[in-house]
């Protein structure tokens, strides 16, 4: 009995308990002080009352003899995927129902779409980025080539002609940089996709932050796009699913690499693999796409981005050099004066009793930057603000 030896290959990740460590000895040793955590990628805001009032509904129904539902279909109810393509549609993007797959968010299908890609594959991923998809190519045993994402392209690499992989992620709006690709930067990406018969997993969960209507919120309003790319996608940070669990992945059937279906092939690992998304909670991410449910994410949303756009005009104030924090709640700021990540971290714990996020823990060109997001309350937000603005 052999074990996949490439478990081994994968770093431990120290990133959150690190932090967790350091803030839990500073709060011991200093207990007057009042610690503002802005370092964690996870929403505070409540599911909103159109979803809760589905869910209520769902579980009633679900006690009920005459409405009770068992094992629903793999690949989501249609009454979700309907939502979802109507969604599409109002941005301009023609799907298929078949075409979209209820998930119980976007990690677990992101990681899972490489069932159906071969070991020999090569990968290629921006530095820095979201750690998964380094470590499930990692487990994967597939050789990893890193697109550099820095100050020069402002975080958002484009296409080297000189480099051949086969797998290519981008996550637009970027966690942890904020970044976000224009139509012309994804076209050239799509195009080098096409030309070299590679496949983009397209990561969109941050999609609804995208204030700026020039920019694209999904890969496949780009000509072609629907010929390589796969669209992971998430109500996590769209509207507080965090906890309650559930995405979708768009897999096109224009989608065939050397004659294979890969929409076919997605929904037989699926079938196989999975047994679908709870009923109750589809019938809560059906709300978040009627009128209510838009409205009030969009509150939310919209809470979210006034805290980023506080946190922006402060750095901006303070002179610290940073990006991101317009179409997305993630800010991604330089650390003053040279400092390192986990200097910088230990600098603001220990003077203003704020925490953020190494950048050095989503890839070595994280180094020297640092995230901060904009999902704390609205006084913790302009506190911590306050705060960094008297130690610069
Ligand atoms: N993709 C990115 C870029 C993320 O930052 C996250 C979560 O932080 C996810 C995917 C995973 O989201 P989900 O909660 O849908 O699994």
């Amino acid at each position: 009995m052999l074990v996949n030896k490439n478990f081994f290959n994968v770093s431990e990740s120290y990133l959150f308990s690190t932090i967790a460590k350091k803030v839990n000895e500073f709060a011991a040793k200093h207990p007057d002080k009042k610690i503002i955590r802005m370092g964690i990628g996870d929403v505070t805001r409540p599911l909103c009352p159109a979803v809760v009032g589905a869910l209520k509904r769902a579980a009633l129904e679900m006690g009920d003899a005459a409405t009770f539902r068992g094992y629903g279909p793999e690949q989501g109810y249609d009454f979700l995927r309907t939502a979802i393509k109507d969604y599409y549609l109002r941005r301009g993007v023609e799907l298929e129902l078949e075409e979209i797959f209820i998930s119980d968010g976007a990690k677990s299908d992101i990681a899972n779409i490489l069932d159906l890609f071969a070991a020999e594959n090569t990968v290629l991923i921006p530095n820095p980025v979201y750690p998964v998809y380094l470590d499930t190519n990692i487990m994967g045993g597939r050789k990893i080539l890193f697109m550099d994402a820095n100050e020069q392209n402002l975080f958002l690499p484009l296409p080297d002609r000189s480099v051949k992989a086969d797998i290519i992620y981008i996550c637009s709006p970027n966690n942890p940089t904020g970044a976000v690709y224009d139509t012309e930067g994804l076209k050239k990406w799509v195009d080098y996709a096409r030309g070299n018969g590679a496949i983009i997993l397209f990561d969109a969960a941050y999609e609804a932050y995208i204030k700026d209507d020039g920019l694209p919120r999904s890969i496949f309003e780009i000509e072609g796009a629907e010929e390589c790319a796969i669209e992971f996608c998430s109500l996590s940070k769209t509207a507080g699913f965090t906890g309650t669990r559930c995405g979708y992945t768009v897999v096109p059937k224009a989608l065939s690499k050397l004659g294979a279906d890969i929409n076919k092939m997605w929904l037989r690992r699926q079938t196989t693999k999975f047994n679908g998304v709870a009923y109750i909670v589809q019938r809560g991410a059906e709300a978040v796409f009627t009128p209510d449910g838009q409205r009030q994410i969009r509150e939310s949303i919209g809470y979210y981005m006034e805290n980023a756009g506080i946190i922006s005009s402060a750095l901006s104030e303070a002179g610290v050099w940073h990006v991101g924090g317009k179409n997305s709640p993630y800010i991604w700021l330089k650390c003053p004066d040279g400092m390192s990540s986990w200097n910088f971290f230990d600098y603001l714990l220990e003077k203003a009793n704020v925490v953020g996020t190494p950048g050095s823990g989503f890839g070595k060109n994280g180094e020297g930057y640092f995230r901060m997001t904009a999902f704390a309350s609205r006084e913790n937000t302009i506190e911590a603000m306050e705060r960094i603005k008297k130690i610069f």
